[in-house]
C-alpha cells in the first residue's frame, strides 16, 4: 500500500513552520510569565500523556495545545530574564535561525565529502573566533593547530585528555598507563573527573589541588610544582594539567602563565577550560585573563553559554592537531574517499568521539554575522556591568556579605548567620535559595565555599535588563527579612 505521508513536504513544511515560529515567538513574549524553576513533581508528566503513541495522526493544533498546558509547566526557563541559576546558556534569534537552518538541510557531516561546506565553515568561524580571543597562531587552521565544535566543554576536555594520554603512552609505553598523573584545582568541574574515568586514568592518580580561600580559590603554582616534584619522586609520570578561566564554583582564573610554564618545563599536556569566561576574553580589557594561553596545548570555552550561540557548541582548539587525531582516528572501508585518502581535507570525525555530528557551524557563524564583534562585546560588558551593581547591592545590606571577588558575571554570596549560629549559616542560606527558587520568581544556584553555603548569582540570560537584576535583589531582600525574622 502506498503510504499518504509526505515527511518533508515543501508546502506543508512552511505551513506548520510559520506555525511554530508563531507558537516560540508569543513563548518569548510570555516569557516572565512563567515561574523560572518548573514547579512540578517527579513522574508529573506521565500521568498526563497516553501511555503509548498514537496510531493515527494528529494536528499540530492539538500538539503545541499540550505543549502549552503539559510540557511547560516541565520547562526551567534558562531563557528568562530572571535566570540566573548556574552559569547562562544563551538563545538568539541569529542562533535560533541558524538551528534551524542546521535542522533543514540535516547533513551528518563526519567526514568533508559528507557535506564540505559543513566542515569548512567549522574550519573558517573557528579561526574567527580564535582572532577574536587573540589566541597564538599555533591555534589556528593555517598551522599545525586548529578548532572544531564539540558538544560540550566535558567531550573537549576528554578528547584533549586522550590525545595528551596516547601522545605520552606512545613514548613511555603502554604498561605505563597506571602511572599516568593528572592535575587541576579542586575547583575544577567534575567533567575533568568523568573524563580521567573513561579515560582509563586510575582514581588515585587524579590530583585535585587545593585552591584556598587565601588564593581567591586559584590554583597556586607552587602547590602544582610540589604535587607533580613529589609525583616525579615516587616514579609517577605526570602527564596533564587542567586549569580553569572562570570556575563553576566562583569564577575563580587559574594563574595562567606560572601553570603552563610549570607544566611546560614537566613536558605534560596544558589545557585550559574557559567553558564560561572564554567568552568574556573578546573584549579587549578582560583578554589579560587568558594572558599565558600560549603556554596551552588546548583551549576550550562554550559559545552556547555566554556567546549567543545556542546549545551546543564548544569550541575546542589544539596546537598540534595531529595528535587528536592519531588518538582518535578510525579509517574503516566504508569510509574511505578521495577526499581523505589524498590528506587533501579536514575530516572531523577524527577530532571527537563520535561519527556522526550536526552542521553546529551555521548557527555561530549566522551569530557573528547578524551581530558582529561589537555587539558582543558590548553585551558581555553589559552583563558584567549588571553583576558589578548587583555587588554594590549585596555589599551595601549589612545583612549579606560577599564570598568570592567578582570577575565576570557571577556574584557569590551568603547572608551572615548570626554569632553562634548552628552550621555557620548552612540551613539559612539554604533556606533562602529554597524559598527563592520555589516562589518561582528568580532562578539562582549554589555551590560550597571553605565549607560554606554560598549562594551564586549569574547574569546572563540575553534578555537580562537591570530592572531583573534590581526586581531579584528585592526578592533576596524581602525574603532574607522574613527568614531572620524568624530565627
Ligand atoms: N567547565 C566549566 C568551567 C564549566 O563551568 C562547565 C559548566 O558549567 C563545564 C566545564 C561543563 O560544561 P559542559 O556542560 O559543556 O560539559
Amino acid at each position: 500500500m502506498e503510504s499518504s505521508l509526505k515527511p518533508m513536504d515543501a508546502e506543508q513544511l512552511r505551513e506548520n513552520a510559520h506555525k511554530m515560529v508563531d507558537f516560540i515567538a508569543d513563548y518569548y513574549k510570555n516569557l516572565e510569565d512563567f515561574p523560572v524553576l518548573s514547579q512540578v513533581k517527579p513522574g508529573y508528566l506521565s500521568e498526563l500523556l497516553p501511555d503509548s503513541a498514537p496510531r493515527q495522526p494528529e494536528s499540530l493544533q492539538d500538539i503545541l495545545d499540550d505543549v502549552q498546558q503539559k510540557i511547560i509547566p516541565g520547562v526551567t526557563h534558562w531563557q528568562s530574564p530572571n535566570y540566573f541559576a548556574y552559569y547562562p546558556s544563551n538563545s538568539s534569534i541569529a542562533g535560533f535561525l541558524g538551528e534551524m537552518l542546521s535542522a533543514g538541510f540535516n547533513i551528518v557531516g563526519f567526514s568533508w565529502i559528507t557535506s564540505p561546506a559543513a566542515t569548512e565553515l567549522e574550519v573558517v568561524v573557528l579561526d574567527w573566533v580564535a582572532k577574536m580571543l587573540k589566541l597564538p597562531n599555533q591555534f589556528l587552521s593555517s598551522g599545525l593547530g586548529g578548532g572544531v565544535i564539540q558538544g560540550t566543554a566535558s567531550e573537549a576536555v576528554l578528547v584533549a585528555l586522550l590525545a595528551a594520554r596516547d601522545k605520552i603512552l606512545s613514548r613511555v609505553g603502554k604498561e605505563y598507563l597506571n602511572k599516568l598523573i593528572v592535575y587541576a584545582s579542586d575547583q575544577a568541574h567534575s567533567a575533568l573527573q568523568k573524563a580521567c574515568q573513561i579515560a582509563g586514568i586510575y582514581s588515585e592518580n587524579f590530583r585535585l589541588l587545593k585552591a584556598e580561600h587565601t588564593s581567591s580559590y586559584e590554583l597556586v603554582p607552587e602547590v602544582l610544582a610540589e604535587a607533580i616534584s613529589n609525583d616525579f619522586s615516587s616514579g609517577l609520570i605526570p602527564f596533564f594539567l587542567c586549569a580553569t578561566v572562570g570556575t563553576t564554583s566562583s569564577a575563580a582564573v587559574d594563574p595562567l602563565c606560572a601553570l603552563g610554564k610549570i607544566a611546560k618545563a614537566s613536558d605534560m599536556w596544558f589545557h585550559v577550560d574557559a567553558a564560561y569566561a572564554g567568552s568574556a576574553c573578546i573584549c579587549p580589557e578582560f583578554r589579560h585573563h587568558i594572558d599565558g594561553v600560549e603556554e596551552a596545548d588546548s583551549f576550550g570555552m562554550n559559545a552556547h553559554k555566554w556567546l549567543l550561540t545556542n546549545f551546543d557548541c564548544s569550541l575546542l582548539w589544539v596546537k598540534d592537531r595531529n595528535a587528536l587525531i592519531q588518538s582518535l582516528s578510525t579509517n574503516p572501508e566504508f569510509l574511505k574517499n578521495k577526499a581523505s585518502q589524498e590528506n587533501a581535507v579536514v575530516d572531523f570525525k577524527d577530532w571527537q568521539i563520535p561519527l556522526g555530528r550536526r552542521f553546529r557551524s551555521l548557527k555561530l557563524w549566522m551569530v557573528l554575522r547578524m551581530y558582529g564583534q561589537e555587539n558582543l562585546q558590548n553585551y558581555i560588558r553589559n552583563h558584567i556591568n549588571l553583576a558589578k551593581q548587583f555587588e554594590e547591592l549585596v555589599k551595601s545590606d549589612s545583612r549579606f556579605e560577599v564570598m568570592a571577588p567578582r570577575t565576570f558575571s557571577l556574584v557569590c554570596f551568603r547572608l551572615v548567620p548570626p554569632p553562634n549560629h548552628q552550621d555557620n549559616g548552612y540551613k539559612l542560606n539554604y533556606s533562602l535559595m529554597d524559598a527563592i527558587n520555589t516562589s518561582g520568581k528568580i532562578f539562582l544556584s549554589h555551590t560550597v565555599l571553605s565549607g560554606k553555603f554560598v549562594l551564586r548569582l549569574a547574569v546572563g540570560a540575553p534578555l537580562t535588563e537591570e530592572k531583573h537584576v534590581k526586581a531579584a535583589w528585592k526578592v533576596l531582600q524581602n525574603q532574607a527579612s522574613t527568614l531572620l525574622g524568624n530565627i
